[in-house]
This record gives C-alpha cells, sequence and structure tokens, in this order.
C-alpha cells in the first residue's frame, strides 16, 4: 500500500503541482510507515482509520491564508491529512505524534467550523483537540510504541513530567 502510494504520488503530482523534492519523497513515506503502523491500533479501538497523507508547507486555510508556523498539520473528516514537513521530516517523535494526533481527527469524524469559500479543512475547537490526543494516545500505546510520541501526545494532555513539554509546547498540532 505504501510502495504502491510512492509509486503513483509522483504520477498525480505532474499534473497537478510540482513532483516532491526526494528528501520529501523519502520523509512522506516515513510519514506513511506511521500511519500503517497506526491503522491496526485504532481498528483494536474501533476506530476506521483509512487516511490520505501529504505534505503541505503551506497549509492554506479556507480562505488561502497560511496558517501559523505553530500548525504542525491538520485534517478533515474525509481522511486527507497534511502534514508541514519543515516541521516534522526532521523529528520522527514529533511526526509520529502529529500523524496520530491527526488519524485521531479523522476516526472521530471531527469537523471544524465551517468559513467562507471553497474549505475543505476547517480549525477544531480546543475540546476536539483534547479528544483526538486522548485517541492518539490510546492508539500510540495499543501500537506498542516505544519512540517517546506516546510520552509526548501524553504531555500535550497536560500529563507528563514536563521534560520534553518545554520544547513542543509551541508545537501543537
Ligand atoms: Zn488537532
Amino acid at each position: 500500500m505504501i510502495r504502491t502510494a510512492f509509486l503513483v504520488l509522483p504520477m498525480l503530482g505532474a499534473c497537478a503541482m510540482p513532483p516532491l523534492a526526494p528528501v520529501h519523497l523519502a520523509c512522506l513515506e516515513r510519514m506513511e510507515g506511521h500511519a500503517e503502523s497506526l491503522k491496526p491500533a485504532f481498528a483494536a479501538l474501533g476506530y476506521r482509520s483509512e487516511v490520505h497523507l501529504r505534505l503541505d508547507e503551506y497549509l492554506a486555510d479556507g480562505r488561502g491564508f497560511a496558517k501559523s508556523v505553530s500548525t504542525l498539520g491538520d485534517s478533515s473528516a474525509g481522511g486527507s491529512i497534511r502534514l508541514r514537513p519543515s516541521r516534522l521530516c526532521s523529528d520522527a517523535v514529533l511526526a509520529r505524534a502529529v500523524v496520530a494526533h491527526e488519524m485521531a481527527h479523522v476516526a472521530l469524524q471531527h469537523r471544524g467550523t465551517p468559513s467562507e469559500g471553497i474549505v475543505v479543512l476547517w480549525d477544531k475547537p480546543p475540546r476536539l483537540e483534547s479528544e483526538a490526543n486522548e485517541l492518539a494516545h490510546a492508539a500510540l500505546v495499543r501500537s506498542g510504541d516505544d519512540t517517546g510520541a506516546a510520552k509526548l501526545v501524553a504531555c500535550w494532555l497536560g500529563k507528563c513530567d514536563g521534560a520534553r513539554l518545554t520544547r513542543e509546547g509551541f508545537g501543537r498540532p
């Protein structure tokens, strides 16, 4: 599944957008690896978690404005997940935590606040962020995660010793 996406995406990209640089293709493959390894955990918890990942540095909102650099990724209820490569491609722990968080939004069918124009992605209220983090944490633990991503999400939930909170408090998805 990962390999298929890896081969097909550059061809689709040739029609719709510039192809990803090799370093970003490798990054996207790693992100898809995180998603694949988390799917069984979401399924075991009773949630569907089919997602389509892509890297997007701009993360434009519904009005076409780039989201703040503190936004690491976002998702639609339909399963599209956008991930900011400059923040995630060089930090495997943060990347796995963000992928789990966005997959949780998809699994929980979270929808943000609709706004004007052609909107496929929305900002989500704090309550939904907490729900996503709770499910992401459960899925990471269930997956047998030993990368530190589960601990990082626990920090986002306010349940940690603060070791990574200082560094990552800025970078919540
Ligand atoms: Zn979120």
